[in-house]
């Protein structure tokens, strides 16, 4: 068993704050998976569906290898993924390295989507809706990264996770 510091912080989060979070994750994936539409082959969005298999393969292993040795294992972290992962995986059966690798992809999801959207923008043209989606798709970004710094300081594995944003 792994032993946090945990003489502060919240025991759980309310049910408000963990919803609101998982529709801006929502928003982001949904977003992102429309912005990547425009690459298709035979009529079928190809480059979209990949993302999504990839996302949902990153996002379950990201239960085990991150959420199974956390304090929130079980319990209701803000984002409600503690409950999650005890649904799925046995505690502490995770490896907390490959759980480190993987959380690069919440760094990588702004640049790479944007960059995929540009290059989708220019070769298939530009419209109102798909300039539109990548202005709000930016929008819930720069919010979600807005909102890490209370939330981490509020977080009772503020100090052990790896991308805790209170310790900065
Ligand atoms: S605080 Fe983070 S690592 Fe811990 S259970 Fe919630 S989402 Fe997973």
């Amino acid at each position: 068993m792994t032993s946090f510091d945990t003489t502060s912080g919240r025991e759980s989060f309310i049910i408000e704050q963990i919803i609101f979070e998982n529709i801006l994750f929502i928003l982001n994936w949904g977003i992102g998976f429309i912005l990547l539409m425009s690459f298709q082959f035979k009529g079928i969005p190809v480059v979209s569906f990949l993302y999504l298999i990839l996302l949902l393969t990153v996002q379950v292993l990201l239960k085990k290898h991150n959420c199974s040795s956390c304090y929130y294992y079980g319990k209701w972290c803000h984002l409600g993924w503690g409950k999650i992962s005890r649904i799925l995986f046995e505690q502490n059966s995770g490896n907390l390295n490959i759980g480190k690798k993987l959380s690069i992809s919440y760094i990588l999801q702004l640049p790479l989507i944007t960059l995929f959207a540009i290059i989708a923008g220019l070769i298939y043209g530009y419209t109102f809706w798909s300039v539109g989606l990548l202005i709000i798709f930016i929008l819930v970004n720069i919010l979600q990264v807005v909102l890490r710094k209370p939330v981490c300081k509020t977080c009772k594995m503020r100090f052990t996770c790896a991308g805790s944003a209170a310790k900065t």
